[in-house]
């Protein structure tokens, strides 16, 4: 079994999306937005940003709620639309903040660079997942520990400092770490 965790194909689609638009200044500008939960990824990094659109000057942005981010909502629409009120000098900008539930934001859509930061906090990324089923956690699954990158690990319990998360011991360096589950 190989412990190179794999990327998800649909972050290869957001990149190319990005890529395209005609706002990649928009892009940017949001990219300093974190996500409330974990304050350490971007909206864009953590998969919850998915489209921003300029007319004239009107924005807007289109973002994918996770589905424990419901609460967050206000807080990242205050955030986005602080940003481009910062960033203009002249121009007034009106930005509108649309939410898209359909569909469903899942784990695939964070980027490589966020599954990187998420090691660096403590989290195990869904992906980092080495021995077992991403879908169905068992007492034989194993994780690559963020700590010291063993997969030597085992769960503790289904349930982390939230139900999206599972907690995992290192057998290695014994710390314990939480795993952010596959959604
Ligand atoms: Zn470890």
């Amino acid at each position: 079994m190989s412990i190179i965790p794999t990327t998800p194909h649909a972050q290869y689609e957001r990149e190319k999306f990005r890529r395209n638009s005609h706002f990649p200044e928009l892009w940017l500008k949001l990219d300093e937005v974190k996500d409330p939960e974990i304050p350490v990824l971007s909206l864009w990094d953590m998969g919850i940003l998915k489209d921003i659109h300029k007319e004239s000057n009107n924005i807007t942005v289109t973002i994918t709620p996770t589905y424990s981010g419901c609460p967050a909502m206000d807080v990242i629409t205050e955030d986005i639309q602080k940003a481009f009120e910062l960033d203009n000098n002249n121009d007034i900008y009106k930005c509108v903040v649309k939410i898209e539930l359909s569909p469903a934001w899942t784990t695939d859509w964070m980027t490589e660079k966020g599954r990187n930061q998420l090691r660096g906090y403590g989290i195990a990324p869904p992906n980092d997942v080495v021995n077992g089923e991403l879908e169905e956690l068992t007492s034989d699954t194993q994780v690559l520990c963020p700590h010291c990158h063993s997969k030597n690990t085992h769960m503790v319990s289904e349930f982390g400092s939230t139900a999206c998360k599972a907690l995992f011991q290192c057998n290695d360096c014994s710390e314990p770490f939480d795993l952010f589950k596959h959604i």
